[in-house]
C-alpha cells in the first residue's frame, strides 16, 4: 500500500476505464488510500461524468455515505457497465469503496465485490495500525519531554516547574472557598553532613524518605515540590498557624540520624506573584535558621522592614564613614555631689543628609554583626583624640574621656598598639581615655579579657565596665579582673524604682563593687529621686538625662566652659 501521488495514472483512468480498483475515500469523497495506485482526487467528481444505470442511483449512494449506511451503485461509462461497493469502516467516517467492470450474473459481481471489499478493509486496517503506532510514539515522545521539564530526575516526584503549573488552579480553588493558604519552604538542617559522613548515596535515599514523609503530611489539592538538593516547597490550606507548622514537623523513618527541618512560612496575605511569595517564604525560612533551635517561623512584614534596613545601612556606611558622617558626641558625667563634670563619654551619631540624626541603636548592631564597628571605633576614638589635643592647646582645663569599643576588638592582638599609636600620634596622654568594654565580653572570655585589661593598664588607659548588671556578670568576673570603673546599666538601675528588695540588691552591688576599689558611675539617672537613693548608696558618679543629655562638642563644651569660670 502507497499513498496517492501525482506520478500514477488518474482516478478517472482507474474509476471509469480499468477494471477493478479499491479505494479508501472520506464523507465528501475525497480518496485517502488507493490500490492499485490512483492520483489524489475526488471520486464524486470523477463519477459525475458517469451514467447512473437503472437499479442504482448515484443520489441514494451520496446519500447513504452522508448516513454512514453500505450499498452498491452501478454506472455505465464508454458503454461499459461497472459496479461501485462501498463500506463504512467504523473509523473518521471513512468508506472502503470497491469498483469492479462489467461482470455477467449478480453472483459473480457479489464474490467480486466482496473480494475487493475485504481488500479495502485490509488497507484500512493496515493504515489504522500506522495511525496507532504514530500516536503511541507521539504520546511516549510528550511523556518524555514532560518529565524532562516536570519531575524531579531524582525523587521522582514534581519539580519547581510543575509547582508552578499547577499553583494557579489550586490557590484558585481555596479563594473562592475563602480558604487560606501559605507557602512552606523546607529544608534540612545540616543535610551537607549527612552526605560527608554516609556518601551521596545514602544520601539520596534520605533525601526520598525525607520527600515522602513530608508528601504523606499532605492533603487534597496541596501541593509539594523539590526545588533543588535539599530545599522544598509546599503550597498548603492553613486553618490556623499551629496546623502550619507541622510542614516542618514530619518524622523520618526510624532513622539513627538526628535530622531535623527549618521551615520558612508565608501565610499569603497579598496579592503578589507568585516569586515573591516564594521569596517571603524564603525570607522566614532565613529568619528561623538565624535563631538557634528554631524550626518554624512566619514571614512578617516587620522582619523585612528591618532586612531592607540593614541593608541599606550596609550598602552606605563605608561612604558615610569617608564623608565624616559619624559625629562625636558627648554626655557629661557629673559627681553627684556638686553636680560638676568630671568626665564625659564618647558617643556616636550618624548625621544623614536625608534622614538627620540618627541613634546608634538603629546601627550599631548591624556594625556589630558585619565587623565594621571596628573601623567606627577607631575613627571615634581619633575624634575624641583630636578634641582633647584641641583642648591642651587651648590650655583648656582636661578631662578624661570614654570611648566605646566593641567586643570585636578583643580578638585582635595589635589592639593595645594601636590604641597607643593613636593617642601618641595625637600627644594625649593615655589616662584622659577611658576604654568602655561591656560586660557581655566578659562572659566566657576571661582569660582574654584579663590580657587585655592588663595590656591596658600596662600602658596607662583606664578600663570601664560597661552596661554592668544587664547579662550574666557575676561579681566574681569583678574579683579576677581589675576595673577601674563599673559602669551599672540603666536597666538594672530601673528595676529598682518602687522596688525595695531591688534597691538593696543594688547597694550591696555598689558597695561591693566600691570593696574592690573601682568607682561606680551610674547610667541612665533621669530623676532627683534616682539621684538622691544613688548617691546616699556610695556611687561616685553619674550619667544621665537628669544631668545632661548626649550634647554636640559646641554644646559641651560651652557647658564645660561656664562651669570651669564658675
Ligand atoms: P552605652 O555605652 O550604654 O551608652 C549610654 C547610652 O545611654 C547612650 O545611648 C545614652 O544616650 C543613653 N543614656 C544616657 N543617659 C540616659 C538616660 O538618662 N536615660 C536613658 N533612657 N538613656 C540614657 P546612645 O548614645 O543611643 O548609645 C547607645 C549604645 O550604642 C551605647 O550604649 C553603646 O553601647 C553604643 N555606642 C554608642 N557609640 C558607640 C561607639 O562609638 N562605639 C561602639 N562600639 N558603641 C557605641
Ligand atoms: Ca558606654
Ligand atoms: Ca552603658
Amino acid at each position: 500500500m502507497q499513498p496517492t501521488d501525482s506520478y500514477q495514472p488518474s482516478l478517472q483512468d482507474r474509476l471509469l476505464t480499468d477494471t477493478s480498483l479499491s479505494l479508501v475515500i472520506d464523507q465528501r469523497g475525497d480518496v485517502l488510500m488507493s490500490y492499485p495506485v490512483a492520483s489524489e482526487s475526488n471520486t464524486f467528481k470523477v463519477l459525475d461524468s458517469a451514467k447512473s444505470d437503472k437499479y442504482f442511483s448515484k443520489g441514494k449512494m451520496y446519500q447513504n455515505i452522508q448516513e454512514g449506511k453500505d450499498g452498491i451503485f452501478g454506472y455505465i461509462y464508454d458503454g461499459v457497465q461497472r459496479y461501485l461497493s462501498y463500506y463504512p469502516v467504523g473509523y473518521n467516517g471513512w468508506y472502503a469503496v470497491a469498483i469492479l467492470p462489467i461482470v455477467s450474473s449478480m453472483d459473480n459481481i457479489k464474490s467480486l465485490l466482496i473480494k475487493s471489499t475485504i481488500i479495502s478493509l485490509c488497507i484500512v486496517a493496515v493504515l489504522v495500525l500506522l495511525l496507532t503506532f504514530i500516536l503511541i510514539q507521539q504520546h511516549n515522545n510528550s511523556k518524555a519531554l514532560y518529565e524532562m521539564g516536570f519531575v524531579d530526575p531524582l525523587l521522582k516526584i514534581d519539580n519547581m516547574n510543575a509547582f508552578r503549573l499547577k499553583f494557579p488552579a489550586a490557590v484558585e480553588q481555596w479563594k473562592s472557598k475563602q480558604i487560606p493558604f501559605a507557602l512552606a519552604l523546607i529544608n534540612i538542617n545540616q543535610f551537607k553532613a549527612v552526605n560527608d559522613m554516609y556518601g551521596f548515596e545514602q544520601g539520596d535515599e534520605i533525601l526520598k524518605q525525607v520527600a515522602s514523609a513530608l508528601q504523606a503530611t499532605l492533603q487534597e489539592n496541596e501541593l509539594f515540590c523539590r526545588i533543588h538538593s535539599d530545599m522544598f516547597l509546599s503550597l498548603l490550606t492553613c486553618p490556623d498557624r499551629e496546623q502550619l507548622s507541622r510542614a516542618g514537623r514530619c518524622t523520618i523513618g526510624e532513622e539513627i540520624l538526628p535530622l531535623s527541618l527549618t521551615c520558612g512560612i508565608y501565610v499569603v496575605e497579598d496579592n503578589v506573584p507568585f516569586y515573591i511569595m516564594v521569596d517571603r517564604a524564603n525570607l522566614a525560612w532565613a529568619s528561623a535558621k538565624q535563631n538557634a533551635g528554631m524550626r518554624c517561623a512566619f514571614y512578617d512584614s516587620e522582619y523585612l522592614r528591618k532586612l531592607v534596613t540593614e541593608k541599606r545601612i550596609e550598602s552606605t556606611m563605608e561612604q558615610a564613614l569617608a564623608d565624616h558622617e559619624f559625629k562625636l558626641y558627648l554626655q557629661p558625667k557629673c559627681d553627684f555631689k556638686t553636680g560638676r563634670i568630671v568626665s564625659a563619654e564618647a558617643l556616636v551619631r550618624w548625621q544623614r543628609a536625608s534622614e538627620g540624626m540618627i541613634r546608634p541603636d538603629w546601627f550599631i548592631p548591624v556594625f556589630e554583626k558585619n565587623g565594621f564597628v571596628v573601623a567606627l571605633d577607631w575613627h571615634m576614638l581619633q575624634q575624641t583624640l583630636e578634641l582633647l589635643r584641641k583642648w591642651l592647646d587651648e590650655d583648656s582645663e582636661m578631662i578624661p574621656i570614654g570611648v566605646n569599643f566593641s567586643r570585636l576588638h578583643l580578638t585582635d592582638t595589635s589592639f593595645i598598639q594601636q590604641l597607643e599609636r593613636y593617642a601618641d600620634e595625637a600627644g594625649v596622654l593615655h589616662r584622659y581615655i577611658e576604654v568602655e568594654l561591656t560586660e557581655s565580653v566578659v562572659f566566657g572570655n576571661m582569660e582574654r579579657m584579663k590580657q587585655v585589661i592588663d595590656g591596658l593598664h600596662a600602658s596607662g588607659f583606664s578600663v570601664a565596665m560597661d552596661d554592668f548588671g544587664a547579662g550574666y556578670s557575676s561579681l566574681n568576673v569583678l574579683k579576677d579582673l581589675d576595673f577601674d570603673c563599673v559602669k551599672l546599666d540603666k536597666e538594672f538601675l530601673a528595676k529598682g524604682e518602687g522596688n525595695p528588695r531591688q534597691r538593696q540588691v543594688i547597694s550591696g552591688v555598689v558597695k561591693m563593687v566600691k570593696e574592690l576599689g573601682c568607682r561606680v558611675v551610674a547610667e541612665g539617672v533621669e530623676t532627683q529621686e534616682q539621684a538622691d537613693f544613688l548617691s546616699s548608696i556610695g556611687c561616685d558618679v553619674a550619667q544621665g538625662y537628669f544631668y545632661s543629655r548626649p550634647l554636640s562638642v559646641e554644646e559641651f563644651e560651652k557647658k564645660f566652659k561656664e562651669q570651669s569660670k564658675a
